[in-house]
């Protein structure tokens, strides 16, 4: 009978005439008419308002979508007579939701070739870096260390230090950013992280006329559940900014415990030292990446302004807050606060307990198989190992490693990830088809791959350590210390 111009408008009609004189079904299409009326009706019967989402074919074949509000219209005797409603158009709305389903799609694609590239970059980073820094080692180990030649290369291996921390830094703060780090948790003892870290914070303090003072609280609970790993990170850049900004006084760590629940506390780590500080303008920039306090041209301290802006994720990632309070020529106090889990599990003590081996340089009675391919790092690590007892095989391919494997008792086996004929993975699930007919090794992945997936890949297919290139000695001894069964030990007066 008739239509208002808001309607025309809605509906896309561009003169009444199109409009007088059709029905519902002749308007808009049988099946939406269906649905129109089924939803009057509906109204009409319940008196109840009804909202709902409607779809409409218009004259012109366009497709439009209304949010419709329709309540019953009553008469003086409060009798249901029809129908009253309000509709929106939400046709455009749709598109944009559609549009931005699409280009989030489009978005995690591109961010995930954006973490493929940088686990590539990575990898083809490390391993020349892992061959450079592992040959200075065996150089230096064969110089006297008062010659000149001996001070040069300790310069260049210095230098190749600093630029894989500088690959480290830009990769983990990549990940962070994609939001591809992904926390573990496994029980651990803050007091004794506390301590490892201490010891290794001494190279950086000795010989300088600074005090390092760790402690840990009494109320620190014996055994927290998080990510190790990621703690340690957090505090040990901290702690070599104090001690690096601190040019005489002291550097302080101390962990504190607020308890929340019988389950979970609040963790206060605290460095405070007596260094340089920072000045007051710049004391909320400093979180920002690549922030330096001194520029690039006057610089005294060596550094890639990533530490600072990777541990403020760390820590917002694990729900906890930092903050800073410093005075220029005084000192400087971070502080983090951590909501950690604690372990009730008797249990829990143990793991952690038997994770921890000593660090002191055992020597062996053992076999062990490296698979390898890539000249410079078999010598690196056949250096390593045979300078503990050990007796070392190399297969370059995983051919030559099944042979060996077929042929020999091994007590530990490193398998590189990426070889010539076939990868580490399935090198790995080839050895554990054996199971059953012989003894099998402890297998530990040699990769350059350090992303958490890789980690992962390397476990589910059965290895049971991995070591991430460049290899270091302590990490080496650590892991034979830990894989190595007790019966291959000999004391070193044996050796
Ligand atoms: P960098 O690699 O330069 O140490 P960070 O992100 O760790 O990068 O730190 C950013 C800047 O913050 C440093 O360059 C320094 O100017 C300042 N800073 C950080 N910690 C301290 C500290 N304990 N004392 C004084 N200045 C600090």
């Amino acid at each position: 009978m008739g239509a208002n111009s808001s309607w025309m408008e809605l509906t896309n009609l561009k003169s009444i005439d199109e409009v007088i004189g059709k029905t519902d079904q002749e308007l808009f299409g049988i099946e939406e008419a269906r649905i129109l009326r089924e939803n009057d009706m509906k109204v009409m019967q319940t008196g109840k308002t009804l909202t709902s989402e409607e779809k409409v074919l218009l004259p012109n074949g366009e497709t439009r979508t209304y949010i419709a509000a329709k309540m019953p219209l009553r008469n003086s005797e409060d009798k249901i007579i029809g129908v009253v409603g309000n509709s929106l158009d939400i046709t455009r709305m749709k598109q944009i939701e559609k549009e931005l389903h699409e280009s989030k799609i489009k978005a995690e694609v591109a961010s995930q070739a954006k973490s493929d590239f940088l686990a590539t970059m990575s990898h083809e980073l490390r391993t020349p870096l892992n061959g450079i820094l592992g040959m200075i080692q065996i150089i230096l180990h064969t110089l006297d260390s008062s010659t000149e030649l001996h001070e040069n290369l300790t310069t260049i291996e210095n230098t190749g230090k600093n630029l894989l921390a500088l690959v480290n830094d830009i990769l983990d703060f990549s990940k962070l950013e994609a939001d591809k780090i992904e926390l573990t948790k496994e029980p651990f003892s803050l007091s004794k992280l506390l301590y490892e870290i201490d010891f290794s914070l001494q190279n950086l303090v000795a010989g300088r006329p600074i005090e390092l003072i760790t402690r840990s609280e009494r109320n620190v609970p014996n055994i927290t559940i998080a990510d190790k790993r990621r703690i340690r990170q957090i505090i040990i850049n901290l702690a070599s900014n104090a001690i690096k900004f601190t040019l005489n006084g002291t550097v302080e760590i101390v962990i504190s415990s607020k308890p929340l629940s019988s389950k979970e506390t609040n963790i206060e780590i605290t460095i405070e030292d007596t260094g340089i500080g920072i000045p007051h303008n710049l004391i909320d920039k400093i979180f920002d990446r690549f922030t330096q306090v001194e520029s690039n041209y006057n610089r005294r301290f060596e550094g890639t302004g990533l530490g600072l802006a990777i541990t403020k994720k760390l820590v917002e990632k694990m729900n906890g807050i930092i903050s800073v309070k410093s005075k220029l020529n005084e000192g400087s106090c971070f502080k983090v606060s951590l909501p950690l889990e604690i372990s009730t599990r008797s249990d829990d003590h143990i793991q952690d307990l038997s994770s921890t081996n000593t660090q002191r340089i055992m020597y062996f009675n053992a076999r062990i198989l490296v698979v390898e391919d890539n000249p410079l790092n078999q010598k690196v690590v056949h250096s390593m190992l045979s300078t503990t007892g050990c007796t070392v095989d190399i297969a370059e391919t995983g051919e030559k490693a099944m042979e060996l494997f077929k042929l020999n008792e091994y007590n530990l086996i490193f398998m590189d990830l990426s070889l010539p004929d076939m990868d580490g993975l399935k090198v790995t699930r080839k050895i554990l088809e054996f199971r059953n007919i012989k003894r099998i090794a402890p297998i530990i992945a040699l990769t350059a791959h350090v992303f958490e997936e890789d980690r992962k890949n390397c476990f589910k297919a059965g290895m049971n350590d991995v070591l991430t290139k460049p290899i270091l000695r302590d990490e080496l001894y650590h892991c034979l210390n830990t894989w190595l069964n007790e019966s291959t030990m000999l004391n070193s007066a044996d050796a």
